[in-house]
């Protein structure tokens, strides 16, 4: 959604890899998770084993790649990434999985979109550490049978719902990452200004934490926007004023909706009357993949109560009539 007109710039790479926490003892907030990860790496370690499989699933910007390096920072082992939707024959796979060394961890972002043909691939390796490779084809098809080094798979996904069961079992350790609170948030934009060498007071911090859809890569889009506009407004110092301002330039609300989301509520009370109104017709209209719409959109409109999902599709409330500032419709 970062890439839509108006919204805030895609974090640049050196910047947002300046700001990704290294160790766990730099991570805000999911404090079960870490108490929990903590655990299974000492016991994982003091065996010398490999960790267990892990999967995390959770709304984009919550910290599941973090994780994912953080973990192996922990463990002193490397990390190869991978995403699900470049993994689309078993051929793709083997790359990976013949570079894996003891102990090290290799990150699926996005595994829910793993084709079924190379899901199967992936039952052996992550359970037995060996996969049996198909040459050729017909009478000349002859099968190999590769030996892999014991190793971590971890899995990140939006959309737990939409993993196989047999895939979703062999995983070990399953972790659903939350939202933050607004305090952690705050915590996020405290740190983070810090290393961006910026100063910030509470009010401001608050504010940015206020406007941040209670996930911390936006935290840190916004902070870094913010930023921008206070050194080519205002010297680099900022306050509330200043971040007010700068956020309202790229059209973040006080509820930290953005653009996309306001057009989201908009499209479903001006064409379809505030629903019920399925998914695919809102994103026809608003000339959106659905798939982005359900990932990046509805999970905080959600959870804000600002809509609801019915079986007859999806339904505006009277507090996302108020806060459109529309009049609610005679029904
Ligand atoms: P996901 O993989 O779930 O989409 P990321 O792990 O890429 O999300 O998180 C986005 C950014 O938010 C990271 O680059 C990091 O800077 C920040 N972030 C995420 N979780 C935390 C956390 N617990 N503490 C501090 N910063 C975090």
């Amino acid at each position: 959604a970062d890439s839509v007109e108006g919204q805030v710039p895609k974090t640049r790479p050196d910047a947002d890899g300046k700001l990704r926490p290294r160790r766990m003892d730099e991570m805000v907030g999911q404090r079960d998770v870490i108490e929990r990860l903590k655990i299974a790496i000492d016991a994982a370690t003091s065996r010398s084993e490999p960790l267990g499989h892990i999967l995390f699933d959770g709304p984009p910007g919550l910290g599941k790649t973090t994780f994912a390096t953080v973990i192996p920072n922990e463990m002193n082992t490397s990390v190869q990434m991978a995403n699900g939707a470049g993994l689309r024959a078993p051929k793709d796979l083997l790359p990976y999985l013949t570079n894996v060394s003891e102990g090290s961890v290799l990150f699926i972002d996005e595994i829910h979109r793993v084709p079924k043909a190379v899901e199967e691939y992936l039952y052996t390796a992550m359970e037995d550490f060996r996969i049996d490779v198909v040459l050729g084809d017909g009478v000349n098809a002859r099968t190999l049978n590769l030996e892999l080094k014991p190793f971590t798979l971890i899995g990140a996904t939006t959309r737990a719902g939409m993993l196989s069961a047999p895939l979703r079992d062999r995983f070990q350790i399953r972790e659903h990452l939350g939202w933050y609170t607004r305090a952690e948030l705050a915590e996020i934009v405290h740190r983070n200004a810090k290393k961006l060498s910026v100063v910030v007071d509470d009010g401001t911090a608050d504010m940015i934490a206020d406007r941040s859809r209670s996930t911390p890569r936006l935290a840190n889009n916004r902070l870094l926007w913010v930023r921008d506009y206070a050194q080519s407004k205002a010297d680099g110092k900022f306050d509330r004023e200043i971040t007010r301002a700068a956020l309202d330039m790229i059209g973040i609300d006080e509820l930290g909706l953005d653009k996309q989301d306001r057009n989201y509520l908009d499209t479903l009370m001006r064409v379809f009357l505030g629903g019920p109104a399925g998914l695919d017709a809102i994103a026809h209209t608003m000339n959106v993949s659905s798939d982005t719409l359900e990932d990046e959109v509805e999970p905080f409109l959600l959870r804000s109560e600002l809509l609801v999902r019915t079986r007859r599709g999806r339904l505006a409330t009277p507090k996302s009539y108020e806060h459109m500032k529309r009049p609610m419709p005679d029904i």
